[in-house]
């Protein structure tokens, strides 16, 4: 799961960062509402955890716009404003969720594998693809009844495929959700994940696309 995560508070963002990653997500640090367009436009995005209380803009103001926009990103608002009004106000002008601060980061976490689950029309915690099955929460995946043990990476590279099973996914995505559109890395790094998941699933699980990237193959395990 590729976070954006909007906060200018540098502990609360440190925290919020460190914790999400030990939960297998990627995660973009920006902490002024200009910096979140900026990033908005450079990389795609899972999710985004939007603080109100911004320097250059009050986040309110920054999300009514992506929405006027038709901006689709799911947006968990992260507020020290208490009060039914700043949460209405919140949901109103797009909001998908809203949690208070001080909170619980395994609460953070569970609110977001919930907005990426409503966002991609599933109701229970669990992708079935051919004989592979995922569980986003947990990263659980097993071919038939088997599991098959899976590295962050892999895991993370796994996730974006199963979430866009019919799209062609180009290389700088794929980077992006595996490392953040901020890390630079080595060229190969993704492919190399590629293979690894080909070894550990069936060559089919990953389609090349030639010239333009990759797409969700098929889940018949074998070669392992
Ligand atoms: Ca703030």
């Amino acid at each position: 799961m590729h976070v954006l995560l909007i906060e200018d508070d540098p502990l609360v963002a440190s925290g919020v960062v460190a914790g999400l990653r030990l939960h297998g997500m990627t995660v973009d640090h920006v902490d002024t509402a200009a910096q979140a367009q900026a990033a908005l436009a450079a990389s795609h995005f899972d999710v985004g955890v939007l603080d109100l209380g911004l320097p250059d803009e009050d986040g309110m103001a920054l999300l009514a716009r992506w929405r006027a926009r038709g901006e689709a990103l799911p947006v968990l608002v992260l507020s020290a404003r208490d009060g039914v009004e700043h949460r209405v106000r919140a949901l109103r002008a797009g909001a998908d969720d809203y949690l208070l601060k001080p909170f619980d980061l395994d609460e953070l976490v569970a609110r977001l594998h919930a907005l990426l689950r409503r966002a991609s029309g599933r109701s229970a915690d669990l992708i079935r693809h051919g004989a592979l099955s995922f569980s986003p929460s947990s990263g659980d995946v097993r071919l038939g009844d088997e599991p098959v043990a899976q590295s962050r990476r892999e895991l993370a590279l796994l996730r974006t495929l199963l979430q866009h099973p019919d799209r062609v996914l180009g290389l700088e995505q794929l980077h992006d959700s595996l490392y953040g559109y901020a890390r630079e890395v080595e060229s190969n790094a993704v492919n190399v994940h590629i293979h690894h998941l080909r070894r550990k699933l069936g060559a089919g699980i990953v389609e090349t696309v030639r010239g333009l990237g990759y797409r969700l193959g098929r889940a018949e395990g074998g070669a392992r």
